[in-house]
């Protein structure tokens, strides 16, 4: 009898857990936080979003997206910004929209307190704000981890998390190939990529990624396109 009840217990536990867990990688599943992660949309529209930078490599990115009069989102590490301020200032010079993706972009972000959390987007923030001279409502959470320390954070700094339905996983796939073939198979109406501007790989997966767009006739959107502001009444 207690046995028997240990092992429900047990089992039930660990599915509760799996849950949690998957939840927390999930972004689609919105469990901890509602993130944005497409855009309601009739037209053939798709948003380019990179994270992670700025870098050394950033500069290509906005070449090339100035080349195909796109404009993208980028959500900034706050020191990245700190190394690369003169590139941050480009960004936003040519129009591309800025998000907040935390000061430090932690490896242990899952584990973080509230208040850590909230110091982590709300020093990137002033970093934003001091070098960029713009303020952001956007949110996207590192590695797309949501929990409940990190469901406050966002709510207490009133930011809007942004998610992703495409997924390139060009930070661990090698071959470029595979990664273009990844994003440009997903494609849908009102498709939101994630992509990282830090490496040469993710430039040429972008240059064909564009002439793709241009021949299938998609247009592109930035996230602040997707939150109509409240009107006056
Ligand atoms: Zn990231």
């Amino acid at each position: 009898m207690f046995q028997g009840s240990f092992w429900v217990y047990l089992v039930c536990f660990l599915a509760f857990s799996a849950v949690v867990v998957w939840g927390s990688f999930d972004i689609q599943l919105g469990y901890f936080v509602n993130s944005i992660t497409h855009k309601r949309t009739r037209i053939k529209e798709i948003a380019l979003t990179f994270d992670d930078g700025p870098t050394e490599f950033t500069p290509k990115f906005l070449d090339i997206l100035k080349e195909h009069q796109v404009k993208a989102t980028f959500f900034c590490i706050g020191k990245q910004i700190e190394k690369y301020p003169e590139t941050f200032q480009r960004i936003i010079a040519e129009g591309h929209t800025i998000g907040n993706h935390t000061l430090s972009h932690s490896n242990s972000t899952g584990f973080l307190s509230t208040s850590k959390m909230i110091e982590e987007i709300e020093t990137c923030d002033a970093i934003i704000s001091k070098v960029g001279n713009i303020t952001t409502d956007f949110y996207r959470p590192p590695f797309g981890v949501t929990n409940p320390n990190i469901a406050k954070a966002i709510r207490r700094t009133h930011k809007k998390s942004i998610g992703w339905n495409v997924r390139s996983l060009d930070t661990i796939t090698d071959s470029e190939k595979k990664i273009y073939n990844r994003v440009t198979k997903g494609l849908k109406k009102g498709s939101i990529i994630l992509l990282h501007d830090t490496s040469e790989k993710t430039y040429n997966v972008l240059v064909n990624l564009l002439l793709f767009l241009k021949e299938k006739k998609y247009s592109t959107f930035t996230v602040d396109s997707i939150i109509s502001k409240p009107q006056k009444s």
